[in-house]
């Protein structure tokens, strides 16, 4: 066992290995796989499927052996920076503020109305008094004015 894991080592030596790139790729790799296999179990989508999947499998491969460990950091700083832009985490939190949102509007239909805080984006709950309104938001103090229509 000790003799294979020391082979091991002196094969990988040099080689880039691990990193977040290849961790994406495979999981992309099992989802493309296992959706196609859900979807086109007995066609020949299937096979055009899997052969995408195995792509980005042999791509994450190919990266784990490369011995051009700087081309392969390029590209997981790529990687990062790409998924630092896309703002997954500030994504999630936008729907989960809307969905309440929409629960509170509903719960409150008859009695109250909603705005947005045009300063800090707090959302507000206002009374349904019709017409032109001065709020200041509990939130950050800011003044301004909206119009309850309905
Ligand atoms: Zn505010």
């Amino acid at each position: 066992m000790r003799n294979i894991i020391e082979k091991f080592r002196t094969f990988m030596y040099g080689r880039y290995g691990y990193d977040k790139l290849n961790f994406a790729l495979v999981i992309a790799y099992l989802l493309i796989n296992g959706i196609g296999t859900m979807l086109f179990r007995y066609t020949r989508i299937r096979l055009i499927v899997l052969a995408v999947a195995l792509v980005f499998l042999g791509f994450a491969l190919f990266r784990f052996l490369s011995k051009d460990t700087f081309k392969r950091q390029q590209e997981e700083m790529k990687f990062e920076r790409i998924l630092y832009s896309l703002r997954l985490n500030e994504r999630i939190d936008s729907i989960k503020k809307r969905s309440k949102r929409r629960k509170l509007k509903i719960q409150y239909r008859k009695t109250h109305r909603f705005r947005t805080c045009p300063n800090c984006g707090e959302n507000l709950r206002l009374s349904k008094k019709r017409g032109k309104r001065n709020i200041t938001c509990p939130k950050c103090g800011h003044h301004f004015t909206t119009r309850i229509i309905f």
